[in-house]
Formats: C-alpha cells, sequence, structure tokens
C-alpha cells in the first residue's frame, strides 16, 4: 500500500474485503503447484510502483460515462491474448496506429470524439474450458496465457509458474511506456494519421468505395486548417489500457489504495472486465471488482437476462455512478437481433447511467474445414448492425465498439475486402488464442462503421 503521513487511509475492513475472492471458489485459476514461490512471487508484485494513477482512471471514468449519455464513442481494441515475445516496438506501434486511425474515422463519422483504449499492457489471462488440453494421447495443463505458462506443448511450457506474473507486469510496464510515448510524441497527429488512411485505401481495389469518406475528411482537416486550427495542440492523444480482470492473484497484487481517498484502485490497467464465464452474481471476479473504483466492464452473452443485468449493476455500481459499469455485449450475429432488443426491453430506463459496447467478435467463432478457429467479417459487420439498431430502436445509446485486432498482416479471419478464404487462413495465422480483424479488416470495419453512424 502506497500512503503517506497525511493521506487518506482505508479501513481495515476495506483492505481484508480485497482478499474476499479467496474463499469464493474463484474459477479459472491455475493451479500452482509450489505455494512458497506463489507467495514470492505475490510479494514482490506487490512492491512494484503502479501501472497507470488512480486519477487517471477516474479521467477514464468520466469519457466512458460521456459515451453513456452519447457524446462520446468508446474504441477498445487488441490482441485477444497479448504475449511476452509479441510486447516488440514495431507490434505495439502498429496496434497504437491501428487503433488511431480507426478513431480518426469513427470521430468524423460519428461527429464525436472516440474514448481510446488498448486490449494491451495486461491482457495476459486466457480463460479456458478445460483445465487440460490431450493431443495424441498427451495431456496437459491447458494454455492459460503467458501470465501463467507457456504456449508450447511441453510439460516444462505448461507448468504454471508464478513468477510469470512479474514478467507480466515488466512487460506491460515497457508496452504502457511505449504507448505514453507514441500517444504524446507527434505520432498521433491527425494530418499525419489520415495519412495513412490514404494509404490503405489507395493500396487495394477492395477498400475504394470508402474513398468518398476519405475525401470528405481531407476536407474537414483543411477547413479546419484554414480556420487556424492548432493541429499541433492536438498532437497528443489520451489513450488508455483495458485487460480482462481474470488472473485474481495478479490483480489483487496490484491493488492500491489512492492516498487522496483512501478507495482501492486496480493499478494493473485503467480498465477492467469480467468474462462471459466468471460474471455469476456470487463469482470471485465480481467480487474482487466490486471492491474496486476503477471503471469496469461485464460481458453479456446471449443467455444473461434483464434480471442479471440489473443484479450486476446492484452489486457493481449500487451508487449508478456514470462511467463506472459498462456491459459489453457478445450476442452471436444470428441471435443479436433478438437477444438485445429483449434485454433493452426488459431493463427498460432503469440502467440510464450504464454505458453499452458491442463485442462483435466473441459471438461469432466458428471453425473452419481446415480446422481454424476463424470468424466471419460479415458477421462481425451484421452484430456490429444489429447493436446499433437494437439501441436506436429501444432510445438506448449504442456506446462503443470492443473488437481483437493486430496492426499486423495476419489471415485470422475470413472475408473483407481482401477476401481472405479458407485456404489463405493457413498464410499468416498467428493468433495464440482467438482470431483478430487485421490491419486493413479493422479500419474497413471503421469505415462501414463511419458510414453506418452519419447515415
Ligand atoms: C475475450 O474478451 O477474449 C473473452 C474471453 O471474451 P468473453 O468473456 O466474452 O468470452
Ligand atoms: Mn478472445
Amino acid at each position: 500500500m502506497y500512503q503517506s503521513a497525511g493521506s487518506a487511509h482505508a479501513s481495515a475492513e476495506t483492505i481484508a474485503g480485497l482478499d474476499a475472492w479467496r474463499s469464493l471458489s474463484p474459477q479459472q485459476q491455475p493451479a500452482y503447484e509450489d505455494a512458497a514461490e506463489l507467495e514470492a512471487a505475490r510479494q514482490s508484485l506487490g512492491a512494484q510502483p503502479p501501472l497507470i494513477f488512480a486519477g487517471e482512471a477516474d479521467r477514464l471514468k468520466d469519457r466512458i460515462a460521456a459515451a453513456s449519455r452519447g457524446e462520446a464513442f468508446v474504441l477498445a481494441g487488441g490482441d485477444c491474448a497479448e504475449s511476452f515475445s509479441g510486447a516488440t516496438a514495431d507490434k505495439i506501434r502498429r496496434r497504437v496506429q491501428t487503433v488511431l486511425q480507426m478513431a480518426a474515422v469513427l470521430t468524423y463519422g460519428g461527429s464525436l470524439p472516440v474514448v481510446k483504449i488498448g486490449r494491451m499492457a495486461g491482457q495476459f489471462a486466457k480463460p479456458r474450458s478445460s483445465d487440460l488440453e490431450t493431443r495424441e494421447g498427451v495431456t496437459l495443463p491447458s494454455f492459460r496465457g503467458d501470465i501463467v505458462n507457456s504456449h508450447e506443448f511441453t510439460p516444462e511450457a505448461r507448468r504454471n509458474d508464478p513468477q510469470r506474473m512479474l514478467t507480466a507486469y515488466n512487460v506491460s510496464a515497457s508496452t504502457l511506456n511505449l504507448i505514453r510515448a507514441f500517444t504524446t510524441g507527434g505520432f498521433a497527429d491527425l494530418r499525419l494519421v489520415h495519412d495513412w488512411n490514404r494509404g490503405f485505401l489507395t493500396a487495394n481495389e477492395g477498400y475504394q468505395r470508402y474513398e468518398a469518406t476519405a475525401a470528405e475528411i481531407d476536407r474537414a482537416l483543411r477547413f479546419m486548417e484554414a480556420c487556424g486550427a492548432d493541429f499541433e495542440a492536438l498532437n497528443s492523444v489520451e489513450f488508455f489500457a483495458a485487460h480482462e480482470a481474470l488472473l485474481l492473484e495478479y490483480e489483487r497484487a496490484l491493488t492500491r489504495i489512492d492516498s487522496r481517498t483512501g478507495d482501492p484502485y486496480d493499478v494493473s490497467g485503467h480498465f477492467l472486465w469480467i468474462g462471459e464465464r466468471t460474471r455469476q452474481l456470487d463469482s470471485a471476479h465480481v467480487d474482487f471488482l466490486s471492491r474496486v473504483r476503477n471503471p469496469i466492464g461485464v460481458k453479456l452473452g446471449p443467455t444473461a437476462t434483464a434480471d442479471d443485468a440489473l443484479a450486476l449493476a446492484e452489486r457493481l455500481d449500487p451508487d449508478a455512478e456514470p462511467g463506472r459499469l459498462t456491459f459489453i455485449t457478445r450476442m452471436g450475429a444470428g441471435v443479436i437481433r433478438e437477444r438485445l432488443p429483449q434485454l433493452l426491453q426488459g431493463i427498460g430506463d432503469r440502467l440510464p447511467h450504464v454505458t453499452w459496447v458491442c463485442d462483435p467478435m466473441h459471438g461469432n467463432t466458428i471453425t473452419s474445414s481446415s480446422g481454424y478457429k476463424t470468424r466471419r467479417f460479415e458477421d462481425i459487420m451484421a452484430e456490429v448492425s444489429g447493436f446499433f439498431e437494437a439501441h436506436y430502436d429501444a432510445g438506448t445509446v449504442p456506446g462503443g465498439l470492443h473488437i481483437e485486432l493486430t496492426g499486423d498482416d495476419v489471415t485470422e479471419i475470413l472475408g473483407g475486402g481482401a477476401q481472405i478464404d479458407e485456404a489463405g487462413l493457413e498464410e499468416r495465422y498467428e493468433t495464440l488464442v482467438d482470431p483478430r480483424l487485421n490491419h486493413d479488416q479493422a479500419l474497413e470495419m471503421a469505415f462501414q462503421v463511419a458510414e453506418y453512424v452519419s447515415a
């Protein structure tokens, strides 16, 4: 706990509450063999400086509150699972660049500020459907993300290693350092970002239908310039970090008491979310995140009822604080037009302070005939349009998008302007867990959404 003389203190009850999850049979946690090793990792994580500051988390809460009112739009994107080896300067830069490029298009399309969030600097832990994986008669622990074990299918690699939490912390720190440098060092200049978007459009015939939007953005930029807009002042953008708060030892060890208020904040990331598999009202994950003051999210899949959503809101956001709670719906293109309207209708006008975000990825995962875990671009876009329509019909606010993307030229998702087909998947299928939109597919999504919201 970092507390200095004269600063606000947390009560003993508040501190003890941060460990209440331990007695709630937490799901999706790795079994660590060596208690002393775990304790050592916990101690050294607890002594590390915070990765983010409570005041930054509060600022993000304000931005998300604006999105709940339709005065901003949230864009969260990044890998399904970050990897330690993938935390290179080039890959991080390309991911930040992709989010900035999408944000520029969406800002224009919606005439709204875009709240930029990376699924980055902490997105290392993955929920798995089974504790064990069997291949050709050999059974080993499942891969739970680089923060727990390694992807390679050997007993050594699959051992759950608490020391990996320290590595995750260090990789997160260097990732955040780069993000902060890129987003404040001129790299975010709107004119530069627009030039990148222009390059994307001319490189591929499949994208020429977006020329008209790009030409309008050109005109808007020239107009701003003619009016004397200070582009230098727009050089710096806010960029926040988010991940699923899945591995509770890690999240607990990185929770600190804010010296301004005496309130606990999880300083491993600005925004933390609870996954579809761990969102039960009495779950360890819901208990833990109910006790920190960051802005938080909960994934809601096709089985979520209005009563579930209302009870989660009561538990996680009893004060109905604007920006505190985001529901991230992930229904699936086949059912969203039925399930989301039902959910919104069941809730009625009882959660006006909650922000609604669309995750069009996780309800649309399929296996290709060649055996790849993939998604169809068309299904993803069908879920996005179903999301906007459901909110427009219900009179609620479509507050943002949460997607899995990379800045790299991978081939993991079918379709899009470059028409990746089943045979094409094997060219550059690099993801450790779920398939991601590649750079061009991510931008294509932004142009389609921009056409959609400005129509
Ligand atoms: C994820 O966001 O990678 C994820 C596992 O999603 P969900 O909890 O919605 O399944
Ligand atoms: Mn995923």
